[in-house]
């Protein structure tokens, strides 16, 4: 791979930087470096978005058909390549074996329908005010979209930027974290020798939190598509301001989950285990609270307790349940999390904030871990924690795990767990948060992700996720 030789792909081309500064890409599972990347510089940036820029007409003007037929066969080269692509995923982000295929398959997923949006972007007619005069209301895309990617979910949620964008009829400039920028580059590689993509409709940049600031505030750019957390969001919504180009922030979240008494226990236990240490527990929607009615709250604590201790955790390229934090800074946020935990006076049932016997040495080890005697008022309970910790709450009715669970400023993924449609419906309708998941877990493509409150405004996936990268433009046709 010549990503490291090669970083910036700009206008159809691997470019050279203009600058020197390199920022080093380590292996999550040992902490060994891998291969550096350069920081793009001002000018570097400034080139990409005008090659964007340069191309926009023309790929706006192309049938829409000839847009998604290329990012249908975007979609080919990623699956043919996907046990390439898994590996170094494996590699620079320590998710598993397993999750790793699993994000290049929804990688694939997402290009192959987001394609299909190609004929489907419709408009409205609606009669006008004058005698013989008619009104269209067309879709138009709003030129160039930047996009900035976070770490836990490189690859698809790269996609599920550039996807939506360019059949819609934008360009394209987008900047992978600095922590995981490789399976990017090497699928761009893919798609720059596989498939006709014309010149400066997807470009990429690599650096870190000043490159993205860069390419918020550069003046080619339309529309700003970002995912990461809250605090940046706020951030490059501030620089937006300036110009007022258009944001879409896909931001933390901290979903509770409700176990209700008539809950089947085993079906919400495998559920939440799954839920929170997919991916090392970095995933936007892991439950992070579970709110469990008093008549069950044995039964469910002594099975979900029970699981996530037999829990294997080790190298991920040998797929075990759980690979490691992605860094050393999020292993150390991860553990200071816990501490505080207990210093508040929650009890730990499983797991903690020590490692008594990690899988490797440099590797960045946090155990499954269980949290008891945890009241609402605790910072674990109301701060996004990027790690499997399970704080466990007990609650003595439905009314009060729904105030509970909407006590927060995050408002993305939440669930619920119980045999009763009336408590279901009741309780999904009450959930102040973008999606709710009954008796299971994972979204769809043709649903849509959506944060509410400070977990994002904009939203992806499905036909909002599409229809999000156009803008409406009004048509007044007089004909007398
Ligand atoms: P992050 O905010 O630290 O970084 C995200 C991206 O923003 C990176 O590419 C980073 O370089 C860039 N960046 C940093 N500062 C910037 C600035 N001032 N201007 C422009 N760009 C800047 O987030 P992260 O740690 O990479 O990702 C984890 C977070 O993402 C978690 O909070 C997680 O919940 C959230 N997330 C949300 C979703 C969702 O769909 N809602 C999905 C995945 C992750």
């Amino acid at each position: 791979m010549a990503a490291d030789k090669r970083p910036l792909y700009i206008d159809g081309n691997w470019t050279e930087p203009s600058g020197s500064e390199a920022i080093p890409v380590y292996d999550p599972t040992t902490g060994t470096e891998i291969r550096s990347i350069p920081s793009a510089t001002e000018a570097d940036v400034e080139r990409a978005t005008k090659a964007a820029r340069n191309a926009q007409d023309d790929w706006e003007r192309r049938p829409a058909k000839e847009r998604g037929d290329l990012l249908r066969e975007v979609a080919d080269v990623i699956e043919n390549h996907a046990e390439m692509l898994a590996e170094t995923l494996v590699a620079e982000q320590g998710k598993t074996r397993s999750v790793a295929e699993y994000e290049i398959r929804a990688a694939a997923d997402i290009a192959r329908y987001m394609s299909e949006w190609d004929r489907r972007i419709e408009g409205d007619v609606v009669p006008g005010s004058e005698p013989r005069q008619s009104i269209s209301l067309l879709r138009k895309p709003y030129g160039v979209v930047a996009g900035i990617i976070p770490w836990n979910f490189p690859i698809s949620v790269f996609v599920r930027k550039f996807a939506p964008a360019l059949v819609t009829g934008n360009t394209t400039v987008l900047k992978p974290s600095e922590l995981t920028p490789l399976t990017t580059l090497e699928l761009v590689e893919i798609v720059d020798r596989e498939v006709d993509l014309p010149e400066g409709v997807l470009n990429v940049v690599t650096g870190g939190g000043a490159v993205g600031a860069g390419l918020v505030s550069d003046s080619e750019v339309d529309y700003v598509t970002m995912t990461g957390n809250v605090d940046t969001g706020k951030a490059i919504m501030r620089n937006a301001a300036d110009d007022l180009t258009r944001v879409s922030l896909e931001l933390g979240g901290k979903a509770p989950a409700i176990v209700c008494a008539d809950a089947d226990i085993e079906l919400a236990v495998e559920n939440i285990v799954a839920s929170r240490t997919i991916n090392a527990g970095q995933a936007c929607t892991c439950v992070e609270r579970v709110y469990v009615h008093s008549d069950v709250r044995e039964e469910f604590q002594a099975q979900f307790v029970a699981a996530m201790d037999a829990l294997e955790i080790g190298d991920p390229r040998d797929d075990p349940d759980m690979g490691p934090q992605v860094s050393e800074g999020e292993r150390e946020k991860t553990q200071e999390a816990i501490r505080g935990a207990i210093e508040q006076g929650a009890e730990v049932l499983t797991g903690g904030a020590a490692v008594h016997d990690p899988p490797t040495d440099g590797g960045h080890w946090v155990e499954p871990t269980v949290l008891a005697d945890v009241d609402q008022g605790m910072d674990v309970v109301s701060e996004e924690v990027f790690g499997p910790v399970a704080p466990i709450i007990e609650v003595d009715s439905v009314a009060q795990a729904v105030e509970y669970a909407n006590d927060s400023h995050y408002g993305l993924s939440s669930y619920v767990f119980t045999e009763s449609y009336r408590d279901a419906m009741q309780i999904a309708e009450d959930l102040d948060f973008g999606e709710t998941f009954i008796n299971g877990s994972g979204g769809a493509q043709q649903g849509h992700h959506i944060g509410w409150k400070e977990s994002g405004l904009g939203g992806e996936d499905g036909k909002h996720g599409a229809l999000k990268y156009t803008q409406i433009k009004s048509v007044y046709h007089n004909f007398q």
